[in-house]
């Protein structure tokens, strides 16, 4: 592989990807250096043990070409497995929520990560006011991305503990416009000036 060196396992399950290889690559340009990693990854017991160890960044410079390079050239699997159907599926799925200025080590947003790869660009966040929405909405960045169509979540922030009004206004006004949409393409139906080939996208086409 050009422009990456590093090693990479052989997938084995799930079936869809044998013949794969697998590889989890740091970014350590963004790594905060909180540890959670080293601390919760368990390593294989048989083979010594841990698998991650903390070292100097200096250490790791080559790391960031790698990086580079996944980011380049590897594209999501997402559409190979039911992402809904067990907890390592999910993990196939592209985060839509990635490099947030939350705290180092912060247990909040791996949850918000994982939200954002079982629901991706079908995702509306109606953020309440609080650390959530600070790291979501640092003007002018936010951790909320989207995929490979351009297309990701919505997300908006109102004051403190509003976010349940808030929230219903907007799937009200969701709602509203799916009515809207459906009553115009149902007119649509009896128009003359229509073509076939539009109600045939449209789906109006009897
Ligand atoms: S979990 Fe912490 S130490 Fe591990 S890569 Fe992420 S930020 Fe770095």
């Amino acid at each position: 592989m050009k422009g990456a060196s590093f090693n990479t396992l052989e997938m084995k399950a799930p079936a869809a990807m044998k013949g794969m290889n697998f590889r989890i690559q740091v970014g350590i340009m963004d790594c905060l250096g909180c540890g959670n990693c080293v601390d919760v990854c368990p390593g294989n017991p048989k083979a010594g043990g841990k698998a991650l160890e903390m070292k100097s960044l200096e250490s790791q410079s080559k790391e960031a070409g790698n990086w580079d390079y996944c980011a380049k050239n590897v594209k999501s699997k997402q559409s190979l497995v039911d992402i809904q159907a067990n907890v390592k599926n999910s993990q196939f799925a592209t985060p839509l929520f990635e490099f947030s200025g939350a705290c180092s080590g912060c247990g909040e947003t791996p949850y918000v990560k994982l939200v954002s790869q079982l629901f991706g660009d079908r995702q509306m966040i109606a953020n309440a006011t609080g650390c959530t929405s600070i790291y979501s909405g640092s003007v002018p960045s936010t951790p909320y991305t989207k995929n490979e169509n351009g297309e990701g979540p919505a997300w908006a922030n109102s004051l403190f503990e509003d976010f349940c009004e808030f929230g219903l206004g907007m799937e009200l006004a969701n709602k509203k416009m799916v009515e809207r949409i459906k009553a115009a393409m149902l007119k649509g139906q009896s128009c003359t000036c229509c073509s076939d080939e539009l109600k045939g996208f449209c789906g109006m086409k009897s």
